[in-house]
């Protein structure tokens, strides 16, 4: 469904991604790991034309995403951080996007609308949101409109844990409608019950790949927090020689 060809992007001389590759399908969890400033967010606005690649191809559906614009209407998209008009209710935001979207051609999911309440709150400008409450807007936006694929950037950072709970289910629900799901996040704890793959990224090289039980295998270790953790050592002595 989704292919990452040989993409590499520099931000000056930093290389932040360099020589990716990767390919995902509906019906998969991908957790998106590595440390602060591994990557990560470069790699999934990449995939959402927010940042262009210097070398190499994206393709969703056999499809090169360069000038294409109708695929990302396939996407829901969950931003790290979500940066709103600070005037805009919560309300003005939300009946914004339905007509941007041309809502009659989808079956709207207010299910995270109601799960977190923000109709309580639907007249508040987005600039008195905490952070918590942003990213619940941020949240019902990205599955509002159903999409077949859901790109969430550490989307349990800030939340409340009932919150956070709230979210897991519904990610844990979509996912068993054979959806897509990216998922970029610290808290490994969560990933381990979400993820069927692991991507893990450092200093922007792919340095793993796999499904997430092979390499439970591999490492003779269910927790994910510690496969993490070895295979960041892993990479460190490789560095010394
Ligand atoms: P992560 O999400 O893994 O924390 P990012 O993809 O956000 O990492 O960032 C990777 C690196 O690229 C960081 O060093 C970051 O400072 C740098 N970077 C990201 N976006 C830009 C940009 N627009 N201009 C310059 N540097 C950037
Ligand atoms: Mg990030």
């Amino acid at each position: 469904m989704i292919v990452f060809e040989n993409i590499g992007k520099s931000f000056g001389k930093l290389e932040v991604l360099r020589d990716i590759n990767l390919k995902f399908e509906l019906g998969q969890c991908i957790a998106i790991l590595g440390p602060n400033g591994s990557g990560k967010t470069t790699l999934i606005k990449s995939l959402l034309g927010m940042v262009i690649p210097d070398k190499g191809e994206i393709r969703f559906k056999d499809i090169s995403i360069k000038n294409a614009f109708d695929y990302r209407n396939q996407i829901g998209y969950m931003p790290q951080i979500g940066h709103y008009h600070p005037n805009l209710r919560i309300s003005q935001l939300i009946d914004m996007m339905v007509d941007i979207r041309n809502s009659k051609d989808y079956e709207l999911d207010e299910e995270i609308i109601d799960a977190f309440k923000l109709r309580d709150i639907y007249q508040k400008p987005l600039g008195t949101l905490s952070g918590g409450t942003k990213q619940k807007v941020s949240a019902a936006l990205a599955f509002l409109f159903n999409p077949k694929v859901l790109i969430l950037d550490e989307p349990t950072a800030g939340l409340d844990p009932v919150s956070s709970e709230i979210l897991k289910v519904k990610i844990q629900k979509e996912k068993s409608k054979g959806k897509l799901i990216l998922i970029s996040s610290h808290i490994m704890s969560d990933l381990e019950e979400l993820a069927t793959h692991v991507v893990y990224l450092q200093d922007g090289q792919l340095k793993v790949f796999k499904e997430l039980e092979a390499l439970q295998d591999e490492f003779v270790e269910n927790r994910l927090s510690r496969i993490i953790a070895q295979i960041m050592q892993m990479s460190k002595k490789m560095l010394c020689f």
